[in-house]
């Protein structure tokens, strides 16, 4: 069955490195979030700024306008927030100040579940995606025992320990939604990020083709699924 949360799962923080990632990666389960009254976060990491193919683009007009597009599809899909770490497109690594970066929002949102990138699928190939899935998981562990970045409570921001950690884009699922009802949502927020779009045609087709192959798998038209970790104590 389409697994369904708790209804204790108020908060969702879906941390990713690109505008349009996440839209890509659970657009249709996140609407469904949203419309069963979740507050569903958005942590961008990066605003996109070298997602252009104009070798003259500045990448900060790019970020801006990617920014700008990002809050639309967040609009669309009835997200709680979008707020941008601002970290250099394509340079993200897993380091200790990155770590701290995203601990701190985790203990700031305070969600039962936190989304992101597989980082352990093999032949991920796009090094920002690889480092966002690894420096989340770290940010997970670290965001629960208070004598991590202590420095944070000044801030107000307490220790807090995630119930569940979702990831997209995985080799190894274990659970799915169901996301006819939100296909064509998914495919609206999708068309937000107007910079990104191309053949936006093909592109459909290629999405709504991806979701009734997972969707077939399980006896629906349309479905998204993750790899599930349950944080035990
Ligand atoms: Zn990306």
């Amino acid at each position: 069955m389409s697994h369904a949360l708790p209804p204790a799962f108020t908060d969702i923080l879906v941390v990713q490195a690109h505008p349009d990632d996440a839209e890509h990666g659970m657009a249709g389960t996140v609407a469904r979030w949203t419309r069963e009254g979740r507050r569903v976060h958005y942590l961008l990491c990066t605003s996109g700024d070298k997602g252009s193919a104009d070798p003259h683009a500045r990448p900060s007009d790019v970020a801006r306008q990617r920014e700008a597009e990002q809050r639309e599809a967040g609009r669309r899909l009835g997200l709680a927030s979008v707020q941008f770490l601002g970290r250099p497109d394509g340079e993200l690594e897993v380091s200790l100040a990155f770590r701290a970066e995203v601990t701190a929002v985790i203990r700031a949102v305070r969600p039962q579940l936190v989304a992101t990138f597989d980082p352990w699928r093999p032949y991920q190939l796009h090094p920002d995606h690889r480092a966002v899935g690894q420096v989340t998981l770290d940010a997970v562990i670290a965001a629960r025992d208070p004598l991590y970045y202590p420095e944070q409570r000044r801030d107000g921001l307490e220790a807090y320990r995630v119930r569940e950690v979702w990831l997209w884009s995985t080799d190894q699922p274990d659970v799915w939604i169901d996301i006819t009802d939100t296909l064509e949502l998914k495919l609206h927020a999708l068309q937000a990020h107007v910079s990104q779009l191309g053949d936006w045609t093909a592109r459909a087709e290629r999405i709504r083709e991806r979701a009734r192959a997972v969707g077939s798998r399980y006896g629906v038209a349309y479905a998204e699924e993750f790899k599930r970790l349950v944080l035990l104590g």
